[in-house]
């Protein structure tokens, strides 16, 4: 692979980083001060991709760092730029830039807990809320920006003297999704706004081997960090899949759902409406079912996220808007309603559960119409997976039960429809909660809905 890219840098394979037993923060470079806030985190050792990033960040090199959420990348990502921002104090210093609005706040959460005691700023750009607070926050001059492509270019093109010219670090994480065509023309405005002397980090648990991908990116001989370079699925995952017939789906899936329960799931859908719809079939038969995507407002989607977490609902049906690197640690079953077009979405969504050594399984549904996705995704993790044991008996008792729910969803979903129609508002049962930002309601962009 070649790391060079249209902006002149040398073409070269990434030399992999040297693999070392865990030691301690400070045995990795990093300073006193940035390892208490660690100690009070409760991080006692350096992950296994800390020990491997950090000391060749703090020597100022650039990162292809293959890991995913629950690894301790966001450590090994912000520890260096914090001791950076320590050595070099200045505004705008840091951007992190990251394909969904949940993964921005989690990705600052961090950047608060270790830099607080430093008195290092973060904001948050992400679309769905206010612009005009967005704004104010970016006059402030925060150290790190966290943001999603789309809203930081409207401020780049829009926000009176807001610029990046004096950036020392990029970070692009789940950086295999922030490069491709989704985020093609967001990413082209931001890369050219920024200094080309720089220190570039990516993050991703699955990388593009496209070498036009990565050039993009403009890396500057960068070290390979990673965790497991194949596509690997943990050991503490017991994967299913079960071949039904498409028109049963709804009932195989209410079958599940009684079969494990007491356990907590996330049920991937491949649309808003089929996430929607599904979830008021499974509220109409007295599941504490929430929904997660796109067409919510910002403040519904992170009302969702933390009901969710703090296990007030035990189902939560989302589109692909959730699949990469949420950290909610206790997914114990991923069921993959519809089948992921993208086989990599696969590992992605799967890794929502058996998480930091916990055991989970997954469930993949697989109709007459998915055979092939199904095949490609065995083929990419390499292995053939069992089917899930089921009494067929059982399940079709369940049909009239469900057939009702289902017609209840349909109504309820045209309801739904017409009500935001005539108030150009989603709303939807469940409100809000847990909003760090103040939401503008009424403004919206069209851009790609998952
Ligand atoms: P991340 O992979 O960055 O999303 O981190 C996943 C979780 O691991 C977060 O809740 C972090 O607070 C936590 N974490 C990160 N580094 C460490 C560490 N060295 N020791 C223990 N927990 C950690």
């Amino acid at each position: 692979m070649a790391a060079g890219g249209k902006e002149g840098r040398a073409a070269a394979e990434p030399e992999a980083a040297v693999v070392e037993e865990p030691r301690s923060f400070k045995d990795l470079g990093v300073t006193d001060v940035l390892c208490e806030a660690c100690d009070q985190l409760g991080w006692k050792m350096p992950t296994k991709i800390q020990v491997e990033a950090i000391p060749v960040a703090l020597q100022g090199r650039d990162i292809i760092g293959l890991a995913e959420t629950g690894s301790g990348k966001t450590g090994a990502f912000a520890l260096p730029i914090l001791q950076a921002l320590l050595e070099t104090p200045q505004r705008l210093f840091a951007l992190v830039l990251t394909p969904t609005r949940e993964l921005a706040f989690q990705i600052s959460e961090q950047f608060e807990a270790l830099g607080s005691s430093i008195g290092v700023h973060s904001t948050v750009i992400v679309g769905g809320i206010d612009t005009m607070s967005q704004s104010l926050a970016l006059a402030k001059k925060p150290h790190v920006i966290i943001a999603t492509p789309g809203r930081l270019v409207d401020h780049l093109e829009n926000t009176k003297g807001f610029n990046l010219r004096a950036l020392k670090f990029l970070v692009m994480d789940e950086a295999d999704r922030i490069l491709n065509m989704d985020f093609e023309t967001e990413v082209d405005k931001i890369l050219k706004v920024i200094p080309r002397d720089r220190k570039t980090f990516l993050f991703s648990a699955t990388m593009t081997k496209k070498v036009q991908k990565l050039q993009r990116a403009a890396l500057k001989n960068p070290v390979k960090c990673a965790v497991s370079s194949k596509y690997q699925t943990v050991e503490k995952l017991q994967q299913y899949y079960i071949f039904i017939p498409s028109k049963f789906k709804d009932s195989y899936l209410v079958y599940i759902l009684n079969e494990l329960a007491g356990n907590s799931f996330m049920i991937f859908c491949s649309t808003c409406n089929n996430t929607q719809r599904t979830a008021l079939l499974l509220r109409n038969l007295g599941f504490t079912a929430i929904p997660l995507h796109g067409q919510m407002s910002q403040n519904k989607r992170l009302g969702s996220l933390n009901k969710f977490k703090a296990k007030a609902r035990s189902i939560l049906l989302a589109t692909d808007v959730a699949s990469r690197g949420l950290d909610i640690p206790h997914v114990d079953v991923v069921i993959n309603f519809d089948i992921p077009t993208h086989s990599k979405d696969y590992i992605h969504r799967v890794g929502r559960t058996a998480r930091a050594g916990r055991s989970g399984k997954s469930i993949t549904f697989v109709t007459q119409y998915d055979v092939e996705l199904f095949q490609r995704i065995e083929h990419l993790i390499g292995k053939k997976l069992p089917a899930f044991p089921m009494q067929e008996e059982e399940v079709m008792m369940l049909t009239e039960r469900v057939a009702e729910a289902q017609r209840l969803a349909r109504m309820e979903l045209r309801e739904q429809g017409e009500k935001k129609r005539s108030r150009n508002d989603d709303d939807d049962t469940e409100e809000a909660i847990g909003v760090r930002n103040k939401v503008a309601g009424g403004k919206k962009k069209k851009r790609k809905a998952f």
